[in-house]
């Protein structure tokens, strides 16, 4: 398994649990990447009128970290629910289409939705409510899904980065990590985030994994008091300026190349600790940033883009505007070049499954996307939307 984030420390797990001896590598240790950098928002839209792909991968997920606080795992784990907020009637019109297609989506009015969430300023003139939205520490997490892989087995090697990937002797392959070690695997899942594309060419120069190195970033305030945000709470601002053919090169970013805003995304929760932390700027990163090939190469947070998003808070929640903020901090979201997920097997190489291209919601979305890929790997049976996820779903 390379990499221990949230995706590749599931799949250890359940590979594990079948009874297959696993290693995990990761450059950075257990959740160093993308996987402990996040807001810790956990979408349940519900299973949808006809499930798509990303139904399978949230509620999956729900469900996973479900088991590891029932396990016992502190992951702070809230059934908060979660509101998005529409500050225009276009916006609005949006939120009554997500709640048109998910049973677990409501369409409130500005004075219902500020009942369910009274942070919400006046600005808001309605959205959704989605009543079985959670969140959770992100850092807690991969610490316990690593836990639950290491009781069924899995040995963790945590500051090891794969450096050189070739045949093995005897089939499967060769793992050369930056110590001079190596590891001879059967089969190779690459978990690698944001980082897959040049992992993979360490393999083959001309091998394409069409992952995207994709900068984020997010502020957190001081601790407020408890209840100051009851839900998460996310803008429709941006979803909407996607929809209207703002994404840019098929991806829902905020800036274009050029590095000019093209819209505002917004997305935040208040912690257990307090803290009330939000984020949204999503900018594609140069090729020649060190940060797009190397996990250990901390992104410098753009502090304009934190202005951005606070005012964007505070006119969504006012109370959030003279909030101080304690600390900001980047990270790398692995977006597929389409945009979709990414979980299947490589074409061309015998035994090896890619789990990733989870983008902005791999939180969300990665423990179920972890799962399937072992299952794939296993030759078990998978839900049939887990087809567009494949490779080679251009055909
Ligand atoms: C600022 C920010 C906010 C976000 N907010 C949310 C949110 O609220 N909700 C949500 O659902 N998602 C959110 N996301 C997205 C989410 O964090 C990611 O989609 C998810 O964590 C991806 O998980 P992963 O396991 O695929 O990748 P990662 O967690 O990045 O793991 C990949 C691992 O591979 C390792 N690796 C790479 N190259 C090598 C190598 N050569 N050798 C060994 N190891 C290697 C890395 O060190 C890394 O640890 C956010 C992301 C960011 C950056």
């Amino acid at each position: 398994m390379i990499g221990a984030g949230v995706v590749g420390l599931a799949a250890a797990w359940r590979l594990a649990e079948a009874g297959v001896a696993v290693v995990v590598v990761d450059a950075i240790g257990v959740g160093g990447g993308a996987s402990s950098r996040n807001a810790g928002l956990i979408d349940a839209p519900g299973w949808g009128r006809r499930p798509a792909l990303d139904d399978v991968l949230k509620m999956g997920s729900l469900a996973i970290y479900e088991r590891l606080a029932d396990d016992g795992a502190d992951i702070e784990l809230d059934r908060c629910g979660r509101v998005a907020a529409a500050c225009t009637d276009d916006e609005l019109a949006l939120a009554a289409a997500e709640a048109a297609a998910h049973d677990g989506v409501h369409l409130l009015d500005g004075d219902a939705l500020r009942e369910v969430e009274p942070a919400l300023g006046p600005a808001v003139v309605g959205g959704t409510w989605t009543p079985g939205a959670a969140c959770a520490d992100p850092v807690a997490a991969c610490a316990a899904l690593a836990a639950a892989a290491q009781r069924c087995g899995v040995r963790v090697i945590a500051t090891a980065r794969v450096t050189s990937f070739e045949p093995g002797p005897q089939g499967g392959a060769r793992l050369g990590l930056q110590d001079g070690d190596h590891i001879d695997a059967g089969a190779v899942v690459l978990a690698a985030g944001a980082w897959a594309a040049p992992v993979a060419r360490l393999l083959d120069e001309a091998l394409d994994v069409p992952t995207v190195p994709v900068f984020g970033q997010m502020w957190a305030t001081i601790p407020l008091p408890a209840g100051t945000l009851r839900t998460t709470v996310v803008g429709l601002e941006s979803s909407h300026a996607w929809q209207g053919g703002a994404a840019l090169d098929g991806l829902p970013l905020t800036h274009d190349a050029a590095g000019v805003r093209r819209t505002r995304h917004l997305y935040g929760r208040q912690r257990r600790n307090g803290e009330v932390v939000f984020g949204g700027d999503r900018i594609r990163l140069a090729p020649a940033d060190h940060a797009a090939t190397d996990p250990g190469a901390v992104p410098v947070v753009r502090d304009d883009g934190i202005a951005v998003n606070r005012a964007h808070a505070a006119a969504v929640a006012p109370v959030l505007g003279s909030a101080p903020t304690a600390r900001t901090w980047a990270g790398v979201m692995p977006f597929a070049r389409d945009g979709l997920p990414l979980i299947g097997p490589v074409p061309g190489v015998r035994g090896l499954m890619v789990a990733g291209g989870l983008g902005s919601s791999g939180f969300n979305r990665g423990p179920m996307a972890g799962w399937l890929a072992a299952d794939l790997l296993l030759g078990r049976d998978v839900p049939p939307e887990v087809a567009t996820a494949r490779l080679d779903r251009r055909g």
